[in-house]
């Protein structure tokens, strides 16, 4: 299973299918180990990720992180947590903010991607694109009342907003996402990346730089 893994890793790490829609071109970013138990599911890199080739490496990751309670070393541990989002490459800017995920991206790499991950034990939906995915008709009519409705998804999907700075004004208008999910996200979080033993330094995602 890892070595599977390890191909296709390295296979999605040459696409180049939807080169001529990327304005900076192809980087993918994405980091999995076939014993990941939790997984994360992001939207596509903004510009700073693709700079530097680091998932959630900006002011978002770092909230995303204080959410889940956990420090920067166990998330980016592949041998814990799988860091697959729906498209693997900035996709550039829209009007306001950043351009939606390649769609072919998800269904090109997803179908391949999720039989080599057997261990998920809950997938972290960051955001609509995530949502709509995983949930389909599940998903409420809104990205907060489908965060409002987490409890409906459990224990194998955790529906939340994106960790934006730009989204500060929804954090404060809706407390109980603090008070509610949170706890429960962090006891979940907690449980699925307990260290098994195994040698961390076999495992490290090469994610090198201070973080
Ligand atoms: S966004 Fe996805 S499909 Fe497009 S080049 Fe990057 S890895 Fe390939």
């Amino acid at each position: 299973m890892s070595d599977a893994l390890d191909r296709l890793l390295v296979e999605i790490r040459a696409c180049r299918a939807c080169e001529a829609c990327l304005p900076l071109g192809p980087r993918p970013v994405l980091s999995a180990g076939a014993d990941a138990r939790l997984m994360v599911v992001g939207q596509a890199p903004g510009r700073k990720v693709h700079e530097s080739g680091i998932p959630w490496d900006d002011a978002s990751g770092r909230r995303l992180r204080e959410w889940m309670g956990i420090d920067s070393d166990t998330f980016y541990d592949p041998r814990r947590v799988a860091i697959v989002p729906m498209g693997f490459c900035y996709p550039g800017r829209a009007a306001s903010g950043d351009a939606p995920p390649r769609p072919e991206c998800r269904s090109l790499w997803h179908p391949r991607l999720m039989p080599l991950l057997p261990n998920i034990g809950l997938t972290l939906l960051i955001g609509q694109y995530a949502q709509a995915h995983f949930l389909g008709a599940r998903r409420k009519r809104s990205l907060t009342d489908t965060v409002r409705s987490w409890q409906d998804y459990l224990p194998t999907h955790l529906p939340l907003p994106h960790p934006s700075p730009r989204n500060v004004g929804w954090f404060k208008a809706n407390p109980w996402f603090e008070g509610e999910v949170l706890p429960t996200l962090r006891g979940r979080v907690a449980a699925l990346v307990a260290d098994d033993g195994a040698p961390a330094d076999v495992c490290r995602s090469g994610f090198s730089r201070d973080r």
